[in-house]
């Protein structure tokens, strides 16, 4: 079965209610591939999100950013899986790196979250990936492998999971990973599933590459054989999203 492009946008902490309008007018008239080519995630702050989920065209959907751990109750300042799907967003980021370093979210409390909001009937986007110190000390997979593993530990059902490559250091730094080296630990993602997981998750899983994705070099990362989109961050609130998103393109045509 043909894994289907995935192109996400993660807003971040970033817009006002104007910028957010705009943002979502320039989406509604882009022209781009249909959904049998490319599935559409943008994902604003939660405060938005119900404005861009009424706006947004319907062939694009929303995640948020987060979302709590457990059932919703005593824990001020978060916003809960059930809270969510009683909204109808249908997807969640979780595992963000900005979130495991500046928040402390260790691998076992993003799998707990992982497996939370999937019992909840979210879909996620759970994303891993390694610092430069730990590239440089040549412990990239091992990394990557413990961070999947926390998910794979607590989920049995794959379906509704997209995984994110981000290298740390390639996120928001204007300093994106080779083609080759996104392959490559792609590939090794891929293989970790088959062995740990099963041949069929290994080989429906999209794994997506997040890290200094833009216009100019999304085609040629996509056209990798086991990158299967991408999570955009800063590239996602411009017009060059629209690029990034036709990037599907050079699947259809491999
Ligand atoms: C991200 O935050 O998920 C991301 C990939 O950011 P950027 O595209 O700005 O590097």
């Amino acid at each position: 079965m043909a894994r289907k492009f995935f192109v996400g946008g993660n807003w971040k902490c970033n817009g006002t209610a104007e910028e957010v309008k705009k943002i979502v007018n320039t989406l509604n008239e882009a022209q781009v591939p249909s959904q049998d080519v490319v599935e559409v995630v943008v994902s604003p702050p939660y405060v938005f999100l119900p404005l861009v989920k009424s706006t947004l065209r319907s062939d694009f959907h929303v995640a948020a950013q987060n979302c709590w751990v457990k059932k919703g109750g005593a824990f001020t300042g978060e916003v809960s899986a059930e809270m969510l799907v009683n909204l109808d967003i249908p997807w969640v980021i979780l595992g963000h790196s900005e979130r495991r370093a500046l928040l402390n979210e260790s691998n076992e409390f993003v799998g707990d979250k992982v497996a939370y909001a999937l019992a909840q009937g979210l879909k996620v986007i759970a994303c891993v990936g390694e610092t430069l110190e730990q590239r440089e000390a040549g412990s990239t997979m091992d990394v990557v492998a413990a961070q999947t593993k926390a998910i794979a530990d607590r989920v049995s059902n794959w379906s509704n999971v997209v995984i994110a490559y981000e290298p740390v250091w390639a996120i928001g730094t204007g300093k994106v990973a080779s083609p080759a080296q996104a392959q490559e630990v792609h590939d090794e993602l891929r293989k970790w599933l088959a062995k740990n997981v099963s041949d069929d998750v290994s080989a429906t899983t999209r794994i997506i590459y997040g890290g200094s994705v833009n216009g100019g070099n999304c085609k040629e990362l996509g056209g990798q054989a086991d990158v299967d989109g991408f999570l955009v961050g800063g590239a996602s609130l411009k017009p060059e999203f629209i690029d990034i998103i036709k990037a599907a393109e050079v699947k259809k045509s491999a």
